[in-house]
């Protein structure tokens, strides 16, 4: 039940749809219709804690409590999310005039992919999230809304993390978040987001879903793309737009092209004439947000003129394609940032006491 993974040796409910929590209740001597009443208490409910599940019997509740990791810790910080292993992870709301209430979650501690204007990349990979663990971010802002009278409307998986380098946790997670029975988000209303794994875009297209797919491009040639996405130099741009391609023949569903707008980097007429021509024809749209700085990277974000002459490029071959405005971690540019920056914090906080302790430690 446990994610071999995961350093916890405790199932959590959120990694199971309604027939595996059947399966555990009937293993424990439980009667099965149980099942149906927690994952009410899960999703519909949003019960913070298996002592809010009111209408099952105290012992069962106890047998819950006590033998599985309900929440993550409990512990948020801006949604920060502390694992039981300690492992940090964080997951961004955001919310549009449009009335979309989008949650953009993590789906591994850290990242194996060495993106270098990335913070979760400047990391290094920790491990996969299990299903629950992406599951409950989703769930713990559906709650918040809730209580609010508003309901989650969106999940995109470009939190920290390549969705598809933890591919079987990350597609359980999608279909646990779709199952009507789980929060009942709309397949469509779901984005998978990768940097480019050809063969787990392929293999995504084959699953029969209809959620959507958002590729982190950021360069239009191989020399300029593998200088920032490593992952390049494996996959390079001809094979990944195949896979895209096959993706879009596979759903009909029009794929997103994220691109991090660097300055006097990716932002150059010139690159923007090769996007032009790379997606001319392809039933795609492309979103471009200014870089968000960080620590590990020197590069700075596009003034105003160079992107508009950049969508100049892109109108030009007919290639739709929107300027937004940074929120958070709403690309893949910007994730990791709010780790990094708790973990600045607490370095910061660390060496304060050391140095109050100083006379301590000298001894
Ligand atoms: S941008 Fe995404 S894939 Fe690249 S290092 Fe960051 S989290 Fe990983």
């Amino acid at each position: 039940m446990t994610a071999p993974d995961s350093k916890s040796d405790k199932p959590n409910l959120y990694d199971m749809n309604r027939d595996e929590i059947a399966t555990l209740l009937k293993t424990w001597g439980e009667p099965v219709y149980r099942a149906r009443q927690i994952v009410e208490w899960m999703y519909k409910h949003k019960a913070a804690s298996i002592e809010d599940m009111t209408t099952l019997p105290k012992s069962l509740r106890e047998r819950l409590a006590a033998d599985e990791q309900f929440s993550s810790d409990g512990q948020t910080i801006k949604r920060l999310f502390k694992l039981p292993d300690g492992q940090l992870i964080e997951s961004v709301l955001m919310e549009y005039d449009d009335g979309r209430r989008t949650a953009c979650i993590s789906t591994q501690a850290g990242c194996a992919m060495g993106c270098v204007f990335c913070a979760t990349g400047q990391m290094g990979f920790a491990r996969n999230l299990t299903s629950g663990e992406i599951v409950e971010q989703a769930v713990q802002f559906a709650r918040e809304l809730e209580a609010q009278g508003d309901r989650l409307s969106n999940v995109v998986l470009m939190g920290m993390g390549e969705p598809l380098h933890n591919y079987d946790h990350t597609l359980h997670a999608i279909r646990i978040l779709n199952d009507p029975d789980g929060l009942g988000i709309g397949q469509r209303h779901i984005t998978m987001s990768t940097v480019g794994l050809v063969p787990g875009i392929r293999r995504f297209a084959d699953e029969g879903l209809q959620a959507g797919l958002a590729v982190s491009l950021h360069a239009a040639t191989d020399e300029e793309r593998s200088k920032l996405l490593p992952i390049n130099q494996r996959y390079p741009i001809a094979d990944l737009i195949e896979a895209v391609k096959y993706y879009i023949e596979k759903t009909g569903r029009r794929v997103t092209f994220e691109w991090a707008l660097i300055r006097g980097e990716n932002d150059t007429p010139e690159q923007g004439r090769q996007l032009g021509m790379l997606l001319r024809g392809l039933l795609c749209h492309v979103n471009m947000i200014p870089l968000n700085p960080t620590g590990g990277y020197d590069g700075a974000p596009s003034d105003p003129a160079r992107v508009a002459a950049f969508q100049a490029e892109l109108e030009h071959y007919r290639v739709s394609s929107t300027v937004r405005v940074r929120r958070g971690i709403d690309i893949q540019a910007g994730c990791g940032q709010l780790k990094a920056a708790v973990i600045a914090k607490k370095a910061v906080a660390a060496e304060k006491t050391a140095r109050r302790r100083g006379p301590e430690r000298a001894r």
